[in-house]
């Protein structure tokens, strides 16, 4: 893929052909790029809802015998969890397709409602994070929807938290906050007391594959996809994703999203 055409620019035709083959392999390359890129997202994607559902298999196989609210809840969550694990592979399958998904494109978009789920998500991870304190304060978050898909709503969230996790020290708090600014739009605040970024490196936390400490992110079991990940998906819908972060003190990242006032 690295062959192009030379070519003299003189405008006849012969040259404007070998230009425009020349530019077809500049897309067909970076195509062939996205693609490699996506299954390496996919898999890293796939990490966190599997988790999930070994902690539900777990106390299925540990309580849910003897349980049967044990067994119907843990039950319901992981089908939940495999059926939101579907969705998103097919979804990111998708994007490998069409060289950027747009908002308007998305088939059958169902508006997240963000109070309920962020509920949710919070809720597994109190249950696979136990010495973890979680503390919310999402009023703002109800009675409203956002507009983009509830799964990729889950999914951004998902990843934020899964890095305030991966990456919080001896204070385990981790804050999440809202708060509704104008034009229709509403903030999410993620904030955790862990390692922080250092300033230098903060510009780069959304690039693809990008680690700030590489053997430290390894171990905590970072590939350097998430927030890549994470930032194009909000910005599919009109949303924005930033992070500000000092060293050693801790890291917040900021989620501005469009709304509407759900029906009642
Ligand atoms: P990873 O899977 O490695 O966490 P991300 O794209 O989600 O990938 O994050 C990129 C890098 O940014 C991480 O490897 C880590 O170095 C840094 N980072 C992300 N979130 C945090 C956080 N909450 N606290 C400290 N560092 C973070």
């Amino acid at each position: 893929l690295t062959e192009r055409v030379v070519f003299a620019e003189n405008g006849d035709e012969l040259s404007r052909l070998s230009q425009m083959f020349n530019e077809m392999m500049d897309r067909l390359e970076l195509s062939f790029h996205q693609q490699k890129q996506f299954v390496e997202d996919a898999s890293h994607e796939l990490r966190t809802p599997i988790a999930i559902i070994e902690g539900h298999l777990a106390m299925l196989n540990r309580w849910g015998k003897n349980d049967p609210v044990v067994l119907d809840e843990s039950l319901n969550a992981s089908l939940q969890e495999l059926n939101r694990l579907k969705t998103f592979s097919q979804e990111l399958l998708a994007l490998t397709r069409a060289e950027g998904l747009s908002a308007s494109n998305h088939p059958e978009m169902e508006p997240a409602q963000p109070y309920e789920i962020v509920n949710q998500i919070v809720g597994d991870f109190q249950m696979l994070y136990p010495n973890f304190e979680f503390e919310l304060q999402l009023q703002p978050l109800k009675s409203i929807c956002l507009l983009l898909p509830a799964d990729h709503w889950k999914q951004i969230v998902m990843i934020i938290l899964d890095n305030a996790v991966k990456y919080s020290t001896d204070k385990k708090i981790i804050e999440l906050e809202a708060s509704q600014m104008e034009n229709n739009r509403v903030q999410l605040r993620i904030r955790d007391y862990g390692i922080g970024i250092p300033s230098e490196e903060i510009g780069h936390v959304f690039d693809r594959f990008y680690r700030v400490d590489k053997a430290r992110t390894r171990l905590a079991g970072g590939s350097g996809l998430g927030l890549a990940i994470a930032k194009r998906l909000i910005e599919t819908y009109e949303g924005q994703i930033e992070m500000a972060s000092t060293e050693n003190e801790g890291s917040v990242v900021t989620l501005t999203m469009p709304y509407i006032r759900r029906k009642l």
